[in-house]
């Protein structure tokens, strides 16, 4: 298990508060284990370690390659503690181990992506309109970075956050979701045996009222990147513009999934499912809103719902289980208002609709694969994140209808459409409005490519090489070599 404290500036503490915070398995609401529980003080403590770690201590001047080796000696330990983190993911979002596995490849992967990308960038000259002069423009690292995460992918969220900001000689202030916390408490345990300078890396454990708070407040964090839902984003932009810190946010997403009649047929209906039923739904980019076409609606409908009806539904660390329960009562609460709005609206349950009948999953938050037909898209189980194993269908018959309904949405993280035409293709992945679009596949992400959102889904973009720049401040450095008087004042 973990240490359960805050760790600042070096050093394992409890912080003042003398609160603590049972986190609990959503197999069966048992606790796991009680870690601390800050509140703005230990932000504070948190924000001031980084700060010095950034002003006086030299790490955004460590040479570049020691960043990396650093960074590349942390992969090394996760990968070397990949079961046991796995392991404490799933006992604390009740995913299954596999999926938890995966995601801990892919979080070695990514913090060896940008160790990798750390002493690369040598800057740019650039060609000055004036003579004698040099221009060269830089990046430098934006300062002391705020970071704050949801409890969906807790790790791999983290790492998203963590890898590009140290690469690029930020230090930061790591604050996980409460509900979620044990794999980032584990990972800053292997950074700091990696050895990482004391104040570098900071997590400190709390309510995000209280800790987020802070950290979005603080006129001492340059820069706040947050992963979440919409509401908490937009208070956490107001929260920032007391000293105009630098805003990152990835937001949730409603993500159409668009099956032509030209699509393979059978490909379409089993990526559809992969779309949402991982971790139960609960992914930012899970294609919940299937949209088919006339000709294959009642064919496709059917098929999904004979798919659906064998998802074999339990515990994460049951080898048989494809999808474990929702994360928290609260959040099985909400997705049970969700059916009851769509019924009330008029979309037609096929499947599901409550939870498991199992005795065995009774205590645990286990929700039902669920089926809505018949969707329209003024209806708020179309338009909403439920973030639940719920996919709504709707229908539609030309490509020009498919692609206003789709973009007809506050949100812009990701979409998917299925066909085997070319130009459809050229057609269609222009005209929808969202940060990824895939082309016959479904949620997939990698490490080298951007993600994020258009419109409400969020601001500015992880992963890829535009992730480490949005850690930096580009700086424009000019030199005259020949400097001749203007004479223009007082002559
Ligand atoms: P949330 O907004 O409730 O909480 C996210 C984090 O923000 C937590 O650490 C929480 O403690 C903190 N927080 C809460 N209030 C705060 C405040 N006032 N100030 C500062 N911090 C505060 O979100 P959640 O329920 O943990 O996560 C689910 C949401 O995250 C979904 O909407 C999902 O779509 C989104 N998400 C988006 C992506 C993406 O890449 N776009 C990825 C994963 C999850």
């Amino acid at each position: 298990m973990t240490k359960g404290q805050h760790y600042i500036d070096g050093q394992w503490v409890n912080g003042s508060t003398g609160k603590k915070r049972e986190v609990l398995n959503p197999f069966d609401a048992s606790v796991i284990t009680t870690v601390v529980e800050g509140g703005r003080e230990e932000a504070k403590s948190a924000i001031a370690a980084a700060r010095r770690a950034f002003d006086h201590d030299g790490w955004p001047q460590t040479p570049a390659s020691e960043r990396a080796r650093l960074l590349f000696r942390l992969a090394d330990l996760i990968e070397r503690d990949r079961e046991e983190l796995a392991e404490l993911e799933s006992l604390d979002t009740g995913k299954t181990v596999e999926e938890s596995r995966w995601d801990m490849d892919d979080i070695a992967g990514i913090f060896r992506y940008f160790a990798g990308l750390a002493d690369k960038d040598g800057g740019e000259v650039i060609a000055s309109p004036n003579p004698n002069t040099t221009s060269n423009v830089v990046r430098e690292p934006v300062g002391v970075c705020g970071q704050i995460s949801p409890w969906n992918y807790p790790l791999l969220q983290a790492s998203w956050k963590m890898a590009p900001a140290l690469a690029a000689g930020c230090t930061i202030v790591m604050k996980p979701s409460e509900i979620t916390p044990l794999t980032t408490l584990k990972v800053t345990e292997l950074a700091d045996e990696a050895g990482f300078p004391a104040g570098v890396i900071n997590t400190v454990l709390g309510p995000g009222v209280e800790v987020g708070a802070e950290m979005a407040e603080s006129h001492d964090v340059d820069l706040i990147s947050f992963t979440g839902g919409i509401a908490t984003g937009k208070t956490i932009m107001r929260a920032a513009t007391g000293n105009v810190k630098k805003v990152a946010l990835e937001l949730g997403g409603k993500n159409p999934n668009i099956i032509f009649d030209d699509a393979d047929f059978d490909l379409a209906v089993d990526y559809a499912l992969n779309g949402v039923f991982f971790h139960a739904g609960q992914i930012c980019s899970a294609g919940a809103r299937v949209m088919v076409q006339d000709g294959i609606y009642d064919k496709f409908v059917e098929a999904l719902r004979q798919r659906m009806e064998k998802i074999v539904v339990g515990s994460g660390f049951d080898e048989a289980t494809q999808m474990g329960p929702l994360i928290s009562a609260e959040h099985l609460s909400k997705v049970e208002e969700y059916i009851d709005i769509a019924r009330k609206e008029g979309a037609n349950l096929i499947l599901g609709g409550k939870r498991p009948d199992d005795p065995k999953l009774a205590d645990g938050y286990f929700y039902l694969p669920t089926l809505f037909t018949d969707c329209e898209n003024d209806m708020r189980i179309v338009q909403e994140e439920v973030f639940g194993p719920v996919i709504t269908v709707e229908r539609f018959t030309t490509e020009e209808e498919a692609v206003k309904r789709a973009n007809d949405t506050i949100y812009g993280l990701s979409a998917g459409f299925w066909t085997s035409d070319a130009d459809r293709m050229e057609r269609v992945s222009k005209a929808l409005r969202f940060g990824t679009v895939w082309i016959n596949d479904f949620n997939v992400y990698f490490v080298q490519a951007p993600w994020g959102g258009y419109k409400q889904s969020g601001l500015g973009r992880e992963l890829g090489k535009i992730g480490l720049e949005e850690y930096t401040e580009v700086k424009h450095i000019y030199r005259n070599h020949a400097t001749e008087p203007i004479n223009w004042f007082g002559v």
